[in-house]
């Protein structure tokens, strides 16, 4: 076992369904022992791949949270084959809070891999994930979305595989995914080993590896959180975790890769003309940002920067310089190792 002084109140070993707590020591004023509980389900049935499950990555990304609880009241032992290992919470005091980052040491999960044994709890639950739950798993899937500020449509993300083998598995499980558009990673040959996201964990402990965004605005879309259940089914069907289950017709998957990104170079009040999905070309009028404390002044015309396809869009009114409020992607043009 690596340095950790996380403890697991369920046995990675044991077969059967288990539930518990990851105690994470946290002693603060109100509590001298005490630990913050990071949720985890595990259910084990025999011979068969292991997948780790991630949602809350980020804390203000609902769907995925929601499909992960109702998928762990759903599987019994017996539906699966090998072993499952679900984290509905995984930065738990962010997921807490609804807010992207956790509120205790300001830690961005997928940002702080590998993490730190002895850092801050954030990265304590990155060193965890990386270094104690990532070697037993043949995959890992992560479930986002557009968190607070940005809006996408169900979109799996994915690298292109570090060898020719990999690249079909990836491509099988985002078939299996069918969400209606798969961000196609296309530099780094699939997760970056040196990414400080789960994926580039993933790939330095050679797990196979795809993230999803689904949907976002702190808002909870009952489409897409059909089709994020739907999805993960399917998912653990393809690599056979999950044998009895019938897959409908697949609706088919649109490739992309992101291509450009509109930000704000002023603060104001946004007024988005474009969503995702819309087809768009260089230099049409992408929306305006007003300016209510100076109501004489002229409004901000934003252009479209690349042709291509609004992949997602800045879901918040209030803007300042920096701020992103586009993504652009284009039909992927498949890049061969
Ligand atoms: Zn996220």
């Amino acid at each position: 076992m690596p340095e950790t002084l996380i403890s697991s109140e369920v046995n990675f070993d044991a077969e059967g369904k288990q539930h518990g707590f990851l105690r994470l020591p946290h002693s603060v004023h109100r509590s001298a022992y005490g630990w913050i509980p990071v949720p985890i389900v595990v259910i084990q049935n025999g011979k068969g791949p292991t997948t780790l499950l991630i949602s809350g990555n980020h804390g203000d990304e609902y769907e995925g949270q929601i499909a992960l609880t109702k998928l762990c009241h759903e599987l019994e032992p017996e539906d699966i084959c090998g072993r499952l290992i679900i984290l509905t919470m995984a930065n738990y005091p962010a997921a807490l809070a609804g807010t992207r980052i956790s509120p205790i040491d300001d830690g961005n999960l997928n940002r702080i891999f590998p993490g730190n044994a002895l850092g801050s709890p954030t990265e304590m639950i990155a060193h965890y994930i990386e270094e104690v739950l990532m070697p037993m798993c043949d995959y890992m899937f992560d479930f986002h979305s557009g968190g607070s500020s940005l809006l996408y449509p169900a979109t799996l993300l994915r690298g292109l595989g570090h060898s020719s083998e990999e690249q079909d598995t990836l491509l099988e499980l985002q078939q299996a995914f069918d969400a209606p558009y798969a961000w196609v990673f296309t530099s780094g040959g699939g997760p970056n080993t040196t990414a400080r996201t789960a994926m580039g964990a993933a790939g330095r402990k050679g797990v196979i590896s795809i993230m999803a965004e689904l949907g976002g605005g702190g808002t909870v879309s009952r489409s897409i959180l059909a089709l994020t259940e739907r999805g993960i089914k399917r998912l653990l069907h393809c690599i056979g975790s999950l044998p009895d289950y019938r897959p409908d017709a697949a609706n088919g998957t649109r490739e992309l890769q992101v291509s450009g990104s509109v930000s704000a170079y002023d603060s104001g009040l946004f007024e988005p003309y474009l969503g995702p999905g819309d087809e768009v070309t260089e230099g049409d009028e992408a929306g305006a940002i007003h300016h209510p404390e100076e109501p004489w002044r002229e409004p901000t015309v934003i252009r479209v920067s690349h042709s291509g396809i609004i992949l997602c869009k800045r879901f918040q009114g209030q803007v300042e310089r920096g701020d992103y409020l586009y993504q652009i992607a284009m039909n992927l043009r498949e890049t061969k190792q």
